[in-house]
């Protein structure tokens, strides 16, 4: 099977595809996966193939069937091969889809290359021609313009950058690594190769080797937006073009970077029985997201800490943060990591402005229970290092079971603890229990100090607590969402009201904030909002701020015992008390 691609106009979002099967018997079927594997939902990608045909070798017309939304049936009257040939468009431009324009090509398979069926198993053959002067980089097999998957769950799997890119290249661990970067930003790409080298180095000596031949990282720069997607011997991240001089900036970078390369093996690798193997017509259910996602958020902070490229002061700013934004979530009350990973073909990917009320991230709840799992295995001389690595060494053949990882933590902690500990987080609701006493750490709680105020450090010394309203607003004063419980919730502000004044005085952000300040958890703000087209006068009775954000303190002193635990646990120095000065600002 030999597909070609081309994209002879790419301005025109085009690419131009053809597949030759040899001895298609009687008829082919042919179908577009409706999703791509690591990220949970139905794109419906075939709404972007046009033109599907099919000739015999002599260049005769063989009839075409659609079956259905993504599926094709071709007669082939009993032809020697069968060349099928289509178009997509390509014009959306994430990690999980395709996008060609005059600058370059991104190939996310599974929108793009049509699967055979009942002949998934066999080599799939690649011929790219790209436009004069352009490169192609994926992690498949061959080059420069012919590869060559061993199966069609490859071809899927390898996502290919074509077009002028920036590439660097470098040896990790006796094995070639590129990088290939798309689109104008003060990226420094020596600086990053270096980081990435080191990154793959701690990933590669925490699992004890690379499980590849070659791996590519394809970087696209643009002017906003995040994200990731883990593929076999590669991964496509976008990241702001900006985004690479500021340190806090960077250093989320690499964490992006070192998320998706650590996916490598959890997730990609190392995958959920239930999705062994893929199905690509449809939904296939885990409960076990938490762990591919939630463990691989705790590794990705976990080892950049330990590669010395996270600050440990940094890292325990993240998880204050991280413990603020999941205590914020009424949904985390309502829904178990367990429930939201089933609901993440329905939920995740779909968030709106009630996401927070009715369910929980399973990445961010997910980080939590992994640290939760990784205290408990710690105090009884254990680690969440050695159940990762035992999983994979168990299930990377095969499929991680649904009560896979219980099991690994039942064998260190026996059947009853290891039960209640799971009872009380991935089967349970809110914040998990956290006891860093070990590590010489403890939770602390306060008030929200205004509306940027995300946690992790201590804040300010506050002379008069503000009344608190309970929204969320974007710029404008528009609301984004209304925290369940809170005084907005209670008068029925909704997400869309455009805030307008208060007692007909104009507000805005920071005057919305001296109100909360001049009214108090006592008084009542009167506001004229609008409602889609309607003019409104609303009052809201305000109140006290619930103590919704936390930071991680040091103890004020640490055991020999304990600062050894911390060190053994991130790399770093146990930081010491005072370490998160009272005057930072939030
Ligand atoms: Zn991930």
């Amino acid at each position: 099977m030999r597909y070609h691609l081309s994209c002879p106009e790419p301005a025109t979002h085009l690419f131009h595809l053809s597949l030759e099967v040899e001895r298609p018997g009687e008829e082919l079927e042919l179908a577009l996966p409706v999703w791509t594997p690591g990220s949970y939902l139905v794109r419906e990608f075939a709404r972007h193939l046009e033109a599907v045909s099919a000739a015999d070798p002599q260049g005769r017309p063989l009839p075409v069937e659609r079956l259905d939304k993504h599926r094709f049936r071709v007669r082939t009257g009993g032809a020697a091969a069968a060349t099928i040939r289509w178009r997509v468009y390509a014009n959306e431009l994430t990690v999980r889809t395709s996008h060609l324009d005059a600058t370059h090509g991104f190939v996310s398979p599974a929108g793009v290359f049509l699967a055979v069926r009942g002949r998934e198993g066999e080599p799939h053959r690649l011929v790219v021609a790209p436009p004069p002067g352009w490169q192609v980089a994926t992690a498949l097999p061959g080059g420069p313009v012919e590869f060559t998957a061993r199966d069609y769950d490859e071809l899927v799997d390898s996502p290919l950058e074509l077009g002028t890119h920036r590439l660097a290249t470098f040896e990790a661990l006796g094995v070639t690594h590129q990088l290939a970067v798309w689109g104008r930003g003060n990226v420094d790409l020596t600086r990053l190769s270096v980081d990435l080298e080191t990154i793959v180095e701690t990933v590669g000596g925490f699992w004890g080797g690379l499980p590849y031949q070659r791996y590519l990282f394809i970087l696209h720069l643009t002017g906003k937006g995040r994200g990731g997607l883990e593929h076999l011997a590669s991964t496509a991240v976008l990241y702001p073009r900006l985004g690479f001089s500021d340190p806090e900036s960077y250093g989320d970078a690499l964490s992006l970077l070192i998320h998706e390369f650590f996916h490598a093996w959890n997730v990609k690798r190392l995958r959920p029985a239930a999705l062994t193997p893929y199905r690509y017509d449809g939904e296939q259910y885990t409960r076990l997201l938490w762990w591919f996602e939630g463990a691989t958020c705790y590794y990705e902070q976990l080892l950049l800490a330990r590669a010395g490229l996270l600050p440990a002061r940094r890292y325990l700013k993240a998880l204050g943060r991280l413990l603020t934004s999941v205590a914020r979530s009424p949904g985390a009350g309502k829904l178990t990591v367990e429930e939201a990973s089933q609901l993440a073909w329905v939920k995740y990917y779909r968030p709106d402005e009630n996401s927070g009320n009715s369910g929980v991230s399973y990445y961010q709840k997910g980080e939590l229970v992994a640290l939760a799992l990784d205290l408990a295995l710690r105090r009884a001389g254990h680690d969440l290092d050695g159940v990762m690595r035992e999983a994979y060494a168990r299930w990377a053949e095969g499929g991680l079971p649904e009560d896979g990882i219980e099991q690994l933590v039942a064998a260190r902690l026996g059947a009853e603890p290891a039960r209640a500990l799971f009872d009380a987080t991935v089967r349970g609701h809110g914040l998990p229990p956290l006891d860093l006493g070990p590590l010489g750490l403890q939770v602390r709680r306060r008030a929200a100090q205004g509306a940027d105020d995300k946690g992790g450090t201590p804040g300010k010394p506050e002379e008069r607590r503000a009344g608190w309203l309970g929204a969320e607003l974007g710029s404008g004063l528009t609301v984004k969402s209304v925290r369940e419980g809170s005084p907005a919730w209670r008068a029925g502000l909704t997400a869309d009201d455009e805030l307008l004044a208060e007692r007909g005085f104009r507000l805005d952000s920071k005057g919305l904030q001296q109100r909360l300040e001049e009214h108090g958890p006592e008084g009542t703000l009167r506001l004229t909002l609008f409602r889609r087209d309607e003019l409104l006068e609303v009052e809201v009775p305000l109140c006290e701020a619930p103590e919704d954000t936390l930071w991680l303190e040091p103890l004020p002193e640490a055991t020999p015992a304990q600062r050894a635990a911390f060190t053994a646990w991130c790399g770093a120095e146990w930081p010491g008390a005072g370490a998160q000065g009272r005057n930072e600002a939030p």
